[in-house]
């Protein structure tokens, strides 16, 4: 699990910019994230423990990725609807 912080997550945003993937929804906190171009599909999960975040994504990378950049949007928005005290 890597935790998200206000750093890694702006870097990582802006590359999902930049590479614009295809977010869908499985469930709250589950996303799936397609890399338009190679057709690469990741998932993406967020967890959130003692009041820090922390993602994981099936990518290989080690750090951060686009992908979570990508599904963190979503997610602060579906968050926000479910007014959920643990979102
Ligand atoms: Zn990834």
């Amino acid at each position: 699990m890597l935790e998200i912080t206000k750093e890694n997550i702006e870097k990582a945003i802006e590359k999902a910019k930049a590479t614009k993937p295809k977010v869908r929804v499985i469930e709250f906190r589950r996303y799936s994230v397609t890399n338009k171009t190679t057709g690469a599909n990741y998932e993406v999960t967020f967890t959130k423990i003692g009041g820090k975040k922390f993602a994981d994504c099936s990518c290989p990378a080690t750090k951060i990725c686009y992908h979570i950049g990508a599904s963190i949007g979503a997610h602060i928005v579906l968050a926000e609807q479910m007014h959920t005290a643990t979102a």
